[in-house]
């Protein structure tokens, strides 16, 4: 393994593990244990593992460990920690690091779990949360306390595709000496430069990109050595969200054609954006790779793409949008993101139905938004869809 190896050559080979037979693919350890060779090494072992030593799967496993390897290389991170999902990971992250008293801020835009563990997890162990609006540096700044042990965010969020200035943010955060921790779904590991952007630990849920067809769930979380090794791993082992060793044999040989799909899928959500946004029966298209994006100046500086994603605000509200979406012929309706197949999302009542409509209305979560992930599919079959979808209302 080499750390001169550019992103493509390490998302095929870093982190393989190869046996005694020399396999070309990636082995599977679909095993819950180690055999120790005498009881003294048993000994030694639960003493102090070395690189490679296993114990318990709960612990570690070579196929996890892996897929371990070849997420904290691309990401530009010491060390890495795989979980059974993406919440297993942004909950583990920060149970692990925060304890009664600590103060926490964090954008109001979120995925509507994560939400959940700040506002109802969290909050029940006594750590105080601030929301605030996270594309506005001047509430960051209001917002933190030399207690606050960490900040949150998603980088872009969803559904509305808000883009957080990170450098801003981890600067203001660092001046207090707070982690910074970005759930960094929707920028994706390919274009992502958080951790050069000043983000501490870096979250993923692998169920979207990663995998990237939709068959699994997996997580990580991405750190400094000493975060992943002396904070998380320990509270990980010991609550159980491990990730399976099948699951993350998935997302290794996901992450083999991570880089191509993710730009692929980019290029098709530019296009569609760029056709449909002087629709009129459309009342906004959202995609930071428009330069009418809010935030375009901050993608291009912070990310080295804009996404696959785009949100697409129907004029004629839920009906129209109810209307289009039942009439899309390739694109189908899902709640996942990330997948090769495009998927159409309506937020307000489904990922977000749970919200008041103030908080609905305050977040930009209209009833005619349709967040639209991109797949892999020809962009001009997407677009007629589309196209052929608005002619239905
Ligand atoms: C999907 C998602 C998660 C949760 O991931 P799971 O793998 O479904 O647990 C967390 N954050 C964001 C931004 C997501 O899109």
């Amino acid at each position: 393994m080499s750390q001169d190896w550019n992103t493509r050559t390490k998302l095929v080979h870093q982190g393989a593990r190869r046996s005694q037979y020399g396999e070309v693919a990636e082995a599977i350890y679909m095993t819950q244990g180690f055999v120790y060779p005498t009881a003294e090494a048993a000994e030694a072992r639960f003493l102090g593992a070395g690189p490679d030593e296993f114990i318990y799967a709960r612990y570690g496993n070579p196929t996890v460990a892996a897929f371990e390897d070849r997420i904290a290389a691309i990401e530009g991170c010491e060390d890495a920690f795989a979980t059974a999902s993406g919440m297993a990971a942004v909950s583990g992250a920060l149970m692990a690091m925060l304890r009664a008293g600590d103060h926490v801020v964090a954008a109001r835009a979120l995925f509507g779990s994560c939400l959940y563990i700040l506002e109802n997890v969290l909050a029940r162990y006594g750590v105080e949360i601030s929301f605030i609006d996270g594309t506005d540096l001047d509430a960051w700044r209001a917002a933190v306390r030399p207690d606050t042990k960490a900040v949150f965010l998603e980088s872009m969020s969803n559904p509305t595709l808000e883009v957080i200035d990170l450098r801003g943010v981890a600067q203001i955060a660092h001046a207090v000496g707070a982690t910074v921790v970005v759930d960094n779904v929707f920028a994706t590991p390919v274009f992502s430069r958080a951790v050069e952007m000043g983000a501490d630990v870096v979250i993923y849920s692998a169920t979207k990109h990663i995998d990237g067809q939709g068959r699994a769930l997996g997580g990580v979380i991405c750190g400094t050595r000493e975060f992943i090794r002396g904070t998380v791993e320990p509270y990980m082992k010991h609550t159980g969200g491990a990730l399976s060793p099948f699951n993350a044999w998935v997302m290794l040989n996901g992450m083999a054609t991570l880089d191509l799909r993710v730009r692929a899928q980019a290029a098709n959500a530019q296009a569609i954006a760029e056709a449909l946004q002087d629709d009129t029966r459309l009342a906004r298209v959202i995609y930071p790779g428009l330069p009418d994006h809010p935030q375009h100046a901050i993608a291009v500086d912070q990310m080295s793409g804009f996404g696959t994603v785009l949100a697409l605000d129907v004029a004629g509200g839920q009906d129209a949008a109810f209307k289009l979406l039942n009439a899309l012929n390739i694109i189908v309706i899902s709640n996942n993101l990330g997948d090769a197949r495009s998927i159409a999302t309506h937020p307000a009542t489904t990922t977000h139905q749970r919200l008041p409509d103030d908080q609905k209305a305050l977040l930009g979560i209209t009833p005619g938004l349709i967040r639209l992930s991109v797949g892999l599919e020809d962009a001009t079959d997407l677009i007629a869809d589309l196209r052929a979808a608005l002619g239905a209302i």
